[in-house]
């Protein structure tokens, strides 16, 4: 963040987006956490700093007469934990737009935090609404964009407000700068070997970021149940395992595409498998392209998440998203527990590791390896999006 906050109001776009229990208390302040480098950067600084977020889906969840359930979605929720963090009062205004939201931050001194009200109480945030963002811009000097997560939405505090600054008065904030540095530094300028690691649910969710991996990769590791589909689309026996049978030609056709790049594709010999979806499933082994009918493959086997964890192991760069199996149950977890390990192991050989992607990050955290791998990226589909190559509006808003 080069720019000056001496004197000016930050309005900042964070991502509060947390867990709630019933009494709405905060289950897990990470998305907190994360934003407060920034916010203290610039009260530092001398600046003010007026915070907006969304926090859950409100238009989505209305009460019983269509009215917004204000007392479950509002970010009053926030208030008493952000002090504690940043060790100042904050103040809030019951709304992101409208007099008083005007009101309070036009009386905001240097050093005050003033929090927004929940954006998505409006429909306008999610449609992108000009008029809406303009009148939130106006609430600041400087827009900040931190929060990566909703990046790849092009709602109206997220990337149309951006448009109301020019480029001395937008900038990302630490969170949003470290993302970006970080997954640019895994694509664009990768040291070799390196190994992307791919697994979750769907061939059809992730076969954008397979391609592009073929940019860059030497090698692709496929786990999950995507497997499934490449190993029937081999002429393989899966039985009841999760497979897309619209997606068979998708599969060899890759599989061809990253044999005329010379990149090595690795599917995992055998999968443990389960006779349910269930923890209490009965778990036998079984080589991946013979599941017996009636079983499914749940996890990758031991024999391949030892060779996964070797080629891991010898790579310099290693991009990993989405789990090995149902890491949920732990019958089922191995796998993805083994390529963290060696993920752990191959950034302490000096490798540059980055974990991008909701469900691997969940289970880098479970394993406690958050720590011992380059990078944990939080923003889920962000992050996705922009593996992809895609162009994220929330970035490009700051940009240009
Ligand atoms: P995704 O959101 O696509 O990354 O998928 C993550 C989900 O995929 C997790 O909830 C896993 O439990 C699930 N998953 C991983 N491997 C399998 C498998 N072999 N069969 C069924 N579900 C799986």
């Amino acid at each position: 963040m080069k720019l000056n906050f001496k004197d000016k109001k930050a309005l900042i776009r964070v991502d509060f987006n947390v867990p709630l229990d019933k009494s709405f208390n905060i289950t897990d302040d990470t998305r907190i956490r994360e934003a407060i480098p920034t916010i203290q950067h610039i009260l530092e600084q001398g600046g003010a700093v007026i915070l907006m977020s969304h926090l859950g889906r409100p238009l989505e969840k209305l009460n019983a007469d269509g009215s917004v359930n204000i007392q479950k979605f509002t970010l009053q929720h926030l208030v008493k934990h952000l002090r504690k963090k940043l060790k100042v009062k904050i103040q809030f205004a019951d709304d992101c737009v409208g007099k008083q939201a005007v009101k309070k931050a036009a009386a905001l001194k240097p050093g005050e935090v003033l929090l927004l009200e929940n954006t998505r109480f409006h429909a306008e945030e999610e449609a992108g609404d000009e008029a809406f963002a303009k009148k939130i811009s106006a609430l600041g000097d400087i827009y900040v964009n931190d929060a990566f997560g909703t990046a790849h939405r092009a709602h109206a505090s997220t990337t149309v407000v951006a448009h109301y600054f020019d480029k001395a008065h937008k900038t990302f904030g630490f969170l949003m700068e470290r993302e970006i540095e970080n997954a640019t530094k895994a694509m664009s300028t990768p040291a070799k070997p390196v190994t992307c690691v791919t697994g979750g649910s769907k061939v059809s969710d992730k076969i954008m970021l397979l391609e592009k991996f073929l940019d860059y990769a030497d090698n692709i590791l496929i786990g999950g149940a995507m497997a499934y589909t490449f190993f029937l689309a081999k002429k393989g026996e899966v039985g009841n395992s999760l497979v897309e049978a619209d997606k068979l030609k998708t599969a060899v056709e890759f599989l061809k595409k990253a044999r005329a790049a010379g990149v090595k594709v690795l599917l995992p010999k055998d999968s443990v498998c389960g006779d349910k979806f269930a923890i209490d499933a009965a778990v036998q082994v079984c080589p991946s392209n013979l599941i017996p009918a009636g079983w499914m493959g749940l996890d990758i086997g031991p024999s391949a998440a030892k060779s996964f964890a070797s080629v891991i192991r010898k790579s310099q760069t290693v991009i990993w998203n989405g789990p090995m199996g149902v890491f949920e149950i732990p019958a089922f977890a191995n796998g993805t527990k083994v390529v963290a390990k060696a993920c752990a192991s191959a950034t302490k050989k000096g490798a540059f590791t980055m974990v991008g992607g909701g469900d691997s990050v969940a289970a880098v955290n479970q394993l406690k390896l958050a720590k011992k791998v380059s990078f944990v990226s939080t923003g889920g589909g962000a992050m996705l999006e922009f593996m992809e190559g895609k162009v994220l509006p929330g970035i490009k808003a700051i940009t240009g």
